[in-house]
């Protein structure tokens, strides 16, 4: 497991580099594409965060390794179709992809119907990217206020995946001045190529697959889950 050892030991160098509490970064090890095999050996060394971004390819492989490890952490960091939300609420344990407000009303009805909720991040599309799920910045503050204020929903923190290709620090840190101006603490930001850099401009938790498990071969996609 030196993927993840580290990974581990880079997060807490970065925590102390930037003068970040220590084990203030939770990690979430992405495990999508992967199958039980390749994550049994991360369970055995104490990893219990893991994050999937298909609801379907998670169902199928997670009910097993959780009843083997039940303190399991799970979380949705993909697209989630509202018809796929009772699935997802009943598996994962935070969802990352908060990104409109029918989506944010199903989840209301389920936590109603089922009696709780997982702690939900409200996913920012930082860069304005037509193709890319998230609330715009501007729409930010008013939708926080929907979720939490309105719906009663538990957002936690805001996520966001930077644009390929340009410098990840200035979405970062809109990011985190988004996430101070609403008073939430948690920010999901940063993968495998920038989760030291995020780690410096106030990441909570760091979504990292490739350096831990090895190059994906397929591309695991953000594809509707
Ligand atoms: C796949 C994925 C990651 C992890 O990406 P790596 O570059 O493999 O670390 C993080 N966040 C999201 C939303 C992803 O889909």
């Amino acid at each position: 497991m030196s993927g993840l050892a580290d990974v581990e030991r880079a997060i807490r160098r970065a925590e102390a580099d930037y003068n970040r509490p220590r084990d203030s970064v939770r990690l979430i090890a992405v495990s999508k594409t992967y199958g039980a095999d390749a994550i049994r050996p991360l369970l055995d060394a104490g990893q219990r965060r893991f994050g999937e971004n298909r609801v379907q390819e998670a169902q199928a492989k997670w009910p097993a390794l959780r009843s083997a490890a039940p303190d399991l952490d799970l979380h949705l960091i993909g697209p989630l179709q509202s018809n796929k939300t009772r699935d997802a609420m009943a598996l994962f344990d935070a969802i990352h992809s908060l990104d409109r407000p029918k989506l944010a009303r199903a989840i209301a009805e389920e936590a109603a119907r089922i009696g709780r909720c997982p702690d939900l991040f409200v996913q920012v599309n930082t860069g304005a990217e037509p193709q890319k799920a998230g609330i715009l910045p501007a729409d930010a503050d008013g939708f926080v206020a929907e979720c939490r204020d309105v719906l009663g929903l538990p957002v936690v923190g805001l996520m966001c995946i930077p644009p390929i290709g340009l410098p990840p620090s200035p979405h970062f840190a809109m990011l985190a001045m988004l996430a101070q101006r609403n008073g939430l603490s948690c920010l999901s930001m940063g993968m495998s190529a920038d989760f030291e850099a995020a780690i410096q401009l106030g990441a909570t938790h760091v979504r990292v697959g490739s350096a831990i498990f090895g190059e994906r071969r397929s591309s695991g996609a953000t594809v509707p889950g």
